[in-house]
């Protein structure tokens, strides 16, 4: 009994050493053969008991498995989803769940594009889904449908995907009427177009994608928003980045939630979000509009009335005239503009002026015009007029010696040089009879003949002649006879 225990729980060489000693023991026991015998039985008893039991462990699970070798999985993106019976009743589910999604969605499914293959597994596998409303639902999630649609395609840009054909077009039209102008009995649309190339497809494609005509034409019109990077330069601030990319503050601060704080390092990058149209409408149109012809004014030069002066003889009137013009706008801004067909309906009228160029005016008590320039400022040291038994022809400003002297209107020098009692002088016809005189000079700046200007310099201050010191003798003259320079400066 002892061995019996002994083998079981030994190994093969183990064993033949024991068996061995048996016999040994056997010899020095002096057993008998019936004993031994016995005893052989049973051993192998025990034995055909053990290859028994090995034989239904090992059998057992390999029917069971030849049973169920048909369960597959349905693998969805390499990932194992599923666990059905066969594939034909994976392909069965799927064909329902297209259909439902076809249902829900109310429109055809062509297809899908995600990868979904079958593989054998094992059908106790707990972590995969078993065919359900479960699997159904995870299914429509995770495929990625496409759809039989419509896709609006613009070059270069994002496709947009519409259910139908119909839906593709009225949004167009509708980006379209959005930029048109505003309406006037008068405006005939000749054409509105697009810039970019634009067509309208019949395809396959990505049921996730597909849109509605409304939000179709909101991104086309107003465009998506796009990601733009913006390096902080010198100077920058939030706020001066904010206001200069239409964003506020806060806005700026939300698509960078990085900034800590509002100081900004050069060099910095910044997030911004700008709308990025995808269509531009170019629309020409005609229009007609009544407006009016400004009239002219048209000056005529009259020698009765002094310089400066001037009279209205006719005033003006405005024209009226009916013009067509044919515009060309792209995105509502107005490119070009030309008038095609002009009517007058009504000529303009010019305004006529009348402008004097008599050069002195009308005289003011003794012929004067309070119009000319002093020829020099200063205390005034003797006036016009009876000074005693002489009379005083002029008006004597005093100054110094060398202090400049200017012509008192425009002229032309009619006398230059040394006169008498006048020492050197200057005289100056101003037309229309006017003249001036300039005496006791210390020297003389201009030339006989020579044209000169209001406030030009003629010569300058000085006491040659019958004079007593240097001062300025100025005599103002119409038509030879002496006036009181007074009544001619300007006060
Ligand atoms: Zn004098």
């Amino acid at each position: 009994m002892e061995s019996d225990s002994v083998t079981k729980s030994c190994s093969g060489t183990q064993r033949k050493k024991l068996r061995s000693l048996n016999l040994k023991n056997l010899k020095l026991r002096d057993v008998n053969i019936k004993e031994l015998m016995e005893n052989s039985w049973k051993f192998l008893r025990r034995k055909w008991q053990l290859v028994t039991v090995i034989c239904l462990m090992l059998f057992i699970p390999l029917i069971y498995g030849l049973n169920s070798s048909s369960a597959v999985l349905i693998v969805v993106d390499k990932q194992p989803l599923a666990v059905v019976e066969n594939e034909s009743q994976g392909k069965e589910i799927l064909e329902n769940v297209k259909n439902e999604v076809a249902e829900q969605y109310g429109i055809t499914i062509a297809g899908f594009d995600t990868e979904i293959s079958f593989k054998e597994g094992d059908p106790k596998d707990g972590s995969m889904l078993l065919p359900g409303e479960e699997l159904n639902e995870e299914l429509k999630k995770r495929i990625n449908w496409l759809a039989d649609c419509w896709v609006i395609d613009i070059t270069g840009k994002p496709k947009l995907y519409l259910a139908s054909e119909e839906a593709a077009q009225k949004a167009l039209e509708s980006v379209k009427q959005q930029y048109l102008p505003t309406a006037d009995e008068q405006l005939e649309i000749l054409e509105t177009k697009f810039m970019e190339e634009v067509e309208i497809v019949s395809t396959a494609g990505p049921l996730k994608e597909l849109i509605t005509e409304a939000q179709a034409v909101e991104k086309m019109a107003r465009g998506l928003d796009k990601i733009i990077q913006h390096s902080v330069k010198n100077g920058d601030s939030l706020w001066s980045i904010a206001h200069a990319n239409n964003l506020t503050v806060s806005e700026l601060q939300e698509m960078n939630p990085q900034l800590t704080g509002t100081l900004l390092q050069p060099g910095q990058e910044l997030n911004l979000v700008k709308a990025e149209p995808l269509l531009t409408v170019v629309t020409t149109y005609q229009t007609t509009v009544e407006e009016k012809i400004p009239y002219k004014t048209v000056y005529e030069s009259d020698s009765s009335m002094w310089r400066g002066q001037q009279s209205v003889v006719c005033s003006g009137v405005n024209g009226q005239r009916e013009v067509t013009y044919r515009v060309t706008t792209v995105n509502d801004i107005e490119t070009q503009k030309e008038s095609i067909i002009e009517k007058i309906l009504e000529e303009p009228v010019s305004r006529i002026v009348k402008s004097g160029t008599k050069v002195i005016m009308a005289s003011r008590g003794d012929g004067g015009s309070g119009k000319l320039g002093w020829p020099l400022r200063g205390r005034l040291t003797s006036y016009y007029g009876w000074r005693g038994r002489e009379f005083h022809t002029g008006l004597d400003i005093d100054g110094v010696t060398g202090d400049p002297i200017y012509a008192a209107e425009d002229g032309v020098v009619i006398e230059r040089g040394w006169r008498g009692n006048y020492g050197y002088c200057v005289a100056i016809d101003h037309g229309d009879g006017l003249s001036t005189l300039y005496a006791h000079l210390s020297s003389i700046g201009v030339s006989m003949g020579q044209t000169v200007s209001r406030g030009d310099y003629i010569g300058k201050c000085g006491s040659t002649g019958r004079s007593t010191g240097s001062h300025l003798h100025f005599e103002v003259r119409i038509n030879g006879s002496h006036k009181n320079p007074l009544n001619f400066l300007d006060r």
